[in-house]
């Protein structure tokens, strides 16, 4: 891994200095030090998820899962789309399943409302308007979605509990994107890395100390800039990038070299199919998690195939 990095001086120290140097303008910024963009570099598959949030019908489902089928996509990329529970079923059915896995956009889990230590091995129950992640164990949904910001910022999911249903995801077996990412203000102040390390350490704890569960290349972290999600302002590439390597850092120096390598590290935040090939040519965006742009066929084919620039980029195609 550290042979990788581009310049030998790199260390998390001198990553938070950078943050914390700031200029005057309102807009979210680069670092201090843009020219030394470092990198590190993972070796999982490019991975693109789509996620359709709140949106939907019957009809504009079939529609859209029709475009994706007929979309033209490279093999080197994994696809997981994310509809609304109730159209997961649809999704599926319609979908071509060697292309394209779903996701759910979030599991309940019950520590919440009662003894935060405790480990439950079942949480279904007396839970009004919940979906389990048991339940999308046991209707064969692979991969879900947690922590989204808005998620966190609307519906107030705090660290420790998005670190638990993580946890508790994995204890069913399920893929999971966790979502991380500072606000404008955070970022502002000089805080995009400290708030991002403890949004992951409150997953590293609970995955740590939850029997049967576990990191592997099952959990991809997408790292979603608060200020960049469905605003048109995406973060430039060298900002994704910064940080994408300063969280595959954390992740050697807090979980192991190892998971570092397999973590897939997605960008989210006002990616379409304009902007997608200068991010993916950089080698710690492993992908990409996308939101008002996934409900365009045609945009998120090609935002898959952007794998394609990303694999040249780093020398693997
Ligand atoms: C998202 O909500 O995960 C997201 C990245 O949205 P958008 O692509 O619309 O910014």
């Amino acid at each position: 891994m550290a042979s990788s990095l581009t310049h030998s001086a790199f260390r998390l120290g001198a990553f938070h200095a950078g943050f914390r140097t700031r200029c005057a303008s309102k807009t979210p910024r680069a670092f201090a030090r843009t020219s030394l963009v470092v990198r590190n570099e993972g070796t999982g598959r490019f991975i693109v998820g789509g996620n359709w949030k709140c949106n939907g019908t019957i009809a504009s489902v079939a529609e859209l899962c029709e475009g994706l089928n007929a979309g033209e996509i490279a093999d080197n990329v994994d696809i997981v789309v994310a509809p609304p529970f109730l159209y997961i079923d649809q999704a599926v059915e319609a979908l071509d399943a060697k292309r394209f896995k779903v996701a759910a956009q979030n599991a309940w889990v019950e520590y919440t409302l009662q003894d935060p230590t405790h480990h439950y091995d079942s949480d279904t129950g007396a839970f009004t308007g919940e979906v389990s992640a048991e339940m999308l164990e046991d209707l064969d949904v692979p991969w879900v979605i947690l922590g989204h910001s808005e998620r966190r910022t609307l519906l107030g999911e705090d660290n420790v509990t998005v670190g638990k249903k993580v946890a508790h995801a994995r204890y069913h077996g399920l893929n999971v994107i966790v979502c991380v990412g500072e606000s404008l203000e955070e970022r502002e102040a000089g805080k995009t890395l400290e708030v991002i390390f403890a949004q992951l350490r409150a997953v590293a704890e609970e995955i740590d100390d939850r029997e049967h569960s576990s990191w592997g290349s099952q959990v991809v972290i997408a790292y979603e800039p608060i200020w960049a999600i469905g605003t048109g302002k995406v973060a430039t590439p060298e900002q994704a990038q910064e940080v994408h390597a300063a969280i595959r850092q954390w992740l050697v120096d807090n979980v192991s070299e190892e998971v570092s390598k397999a973590t897939r590290i997605q960008y989210g935040g006002s990616v379409n199919d304009g902007n997608c090939e200068d991010l993916a040519k950089y080698s710690d965006i492993d992908g990409f998690l996308v939101g008002g742009a996934s409900l365009d066929a045609e945009k998120f084919v090609r935002i898959c195939n952007s794998s394609v620039a990303h694999y040249k980029a780093v020398g693997r195609l």
